[in-house]
């Protein structure tokens, strides 16, 4: 909270921030902004992250921000029970996986495949004076490539990682034709992007020696179509509630299918799922989440990423397909230990493994969207857990949050001054 006594001369020009201590740092900001003592000690309180290790992982830290863990049952995929840990404040989305994996359980559950852990790394150049030329020259020196590349991480090599291939695209750009040559590295257990992003820094002054023309930037593409993970199921008729659901699933996959604005918010539920166990995992839900919207408009037409139909027999058949850049190592994975417990809790031992698993979660995290939007609507089954969330703006605090929560759900109006005014009843204020 800010207390009224909020620094009036304050500025954010300070010398030597990321110099000081986390302590030292909290104080500065707590004087900045008029903390009151709780919420300073509330911040430097970082729970299962030690401050130390959080100092380590990004810059000019104060403390921690815990996100509730929640663990989704059900899940049996390619014939293996999973727990599925979930990193997520939102409310609903570790309970749609658990009903979607309880409604295909006993059918088999999910099937899952992946195309390969290779990423793309990018190095553009401009300037070149015969681009179509320059582009042979390059893919000429494949080998002098390979060579280079693979210098760069003996580590990925020896476990089984490294160079694979190479990409030259001419580009018709706004500023002219460029050049841009692409590297496709398999980086087996990483997400990579540390490792790619090294090789092409190191190729690309000989790519500018190549071309004749000028090189700027080097970097990842998070268009990780070489790395796409699978996921099937099919939830038999009986589990679903009959035709008219499976109908209006497949008709509201139809509706995202057809329509961005429907895809957009598609798409969204199902990285309710995947981001919840990407950030569970200490791995990079931005880069999963860029990858994932550029897959879901690669028609040129933003579309979803999932797609829903009747199987021969009549049940419904859902797939889903989409990049998933994760790794076991590097980042925050290996070092954050409630991402390695995550981790030991999926037991899981590879980062394709891990891919497959996330890809499972969003299309279950999916089915039930479509399923409770094609019934009784989303806003049922989120009613009591949001009732909680509002009781609790409205001041309620212990027993009362369930109490005034149920009420609100009871008089089927879950709005903050309804909530007020139960508190007050219930505490004999009037509201
Ligand atoms: P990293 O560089 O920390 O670790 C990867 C390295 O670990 C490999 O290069 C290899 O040398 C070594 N290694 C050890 N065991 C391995 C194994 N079994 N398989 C593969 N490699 C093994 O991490 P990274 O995965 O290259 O990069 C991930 C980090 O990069 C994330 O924190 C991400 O947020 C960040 N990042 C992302 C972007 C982006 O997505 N656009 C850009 C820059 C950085």
């Amino acid at each position: 909270m800010t207390s009224p006594t909020r620094n009036p001369a304050r500025n954010s020009r300070i010398s030597g921030f990321h110099k000081k201590s986390p302590a030292e740092r909290l104080a500065i900001v707590a004087d900045f902004a008029g903390l009151d003592a709780a919420s300073a000690a509330r911040l430097s309180d970082t729970g299962n992250l030690d401050l130390g290790l959080a100092d380590r992982l990004v810059e000019n830290v104060v403390g921690s921000m815990n996100i509730p863990l929640g663990i989704a049952t059900n899940m049996k995929i390619d014939g293996e029970d999973l727990l599925i840990p979930m990193a997520t404040e939102e409310s609903s989305v570790v309970a749609a996986v658990c009903n979607a994996a309880r409604q295909c359980y006993d059918a088999g559950g999910f099937t899952s495949s992946m195309s390969g852990t290779l990423m793309i790394a990018q190095i553009q150049a401009v300037e070149v004076a015969d681009p179509h030329a320059a582009r042979l020259r390059i893919l000429g020196r494949r080998d002098e490539i390979k060579a280079v590349c693979d210098g760069c991480d003996p580590v990925l090599l020896s476990f089984g990682g490294g160079f694979r291939d190479v990409e030259v695209r001419v580009l018709d750009s706004q500023g002219g034709p460029m050049l841009v040559t692409h590297l496709i590295v398999d980086t087996r257990d990483a997400m990579g992007a540390n490792a790619v992003n090294s090789m092409a820094e190191r190729l690309a002054p000989h790519i500018a020696e190549w071309t004749g023309g000028r090189v700027y930037l080097r970097i990842l593409s998070n268009l990780a179509d070489r790395r796409l993970a699978r996921a099937h199921a099919v939830w038999p008729l009986d589990q679903i509630g009959g035709e008219a659901v499976r109908d209006g699933i497949v008709s509201a996959y139809h509706f995202a299918a057809a329509d961005p604005y429907r895809a957009a918010t598609h798409n969204k539920g199902i990285m309710n799922g995947v981001s919840a166990v990407v950030l569970a995992t200490g791995n990079d839900t931005r880069a999963v989440e860029a990858g994932a919207h550029a897959y879901a408009a690669r028609s040129g037409q933003y579309g979803s990423l999932t797609r829903f139909e009747v199987t021969a027999d009549g049940q419904l058949s859902g797939s889903i397909e989409l990049p998933m850049a994760v790794g076991l190592i590097g980042g925050a994975t290996k070092a954050h230990p409630t991402a390695q417990a995550c981790l030991a809790i999926l037991g899981v031992t590879s980062a394709e493994r891990l891919a497959r698993v996330i890809a499972a979660v969003g299309l279950a995290q999916n089915f039930s969207a479509l399923k409770a939007l094609a019934t009784t609507g989303i806003q049922k089954g989120h009613m009591a857990l949001h009732a909680q969330n509002i009781a609790m703006m409205a001041g309620a605090v212990g027993d009362e949050i369930d109490r005034v929560a149920a009420i609100l759900v009871e008089r089927g109006t879950v709005r903050q001054d309804v909530a007020q005014a139960v508190l007050g009843d219930l505490r004999g204020t009037g509201g």
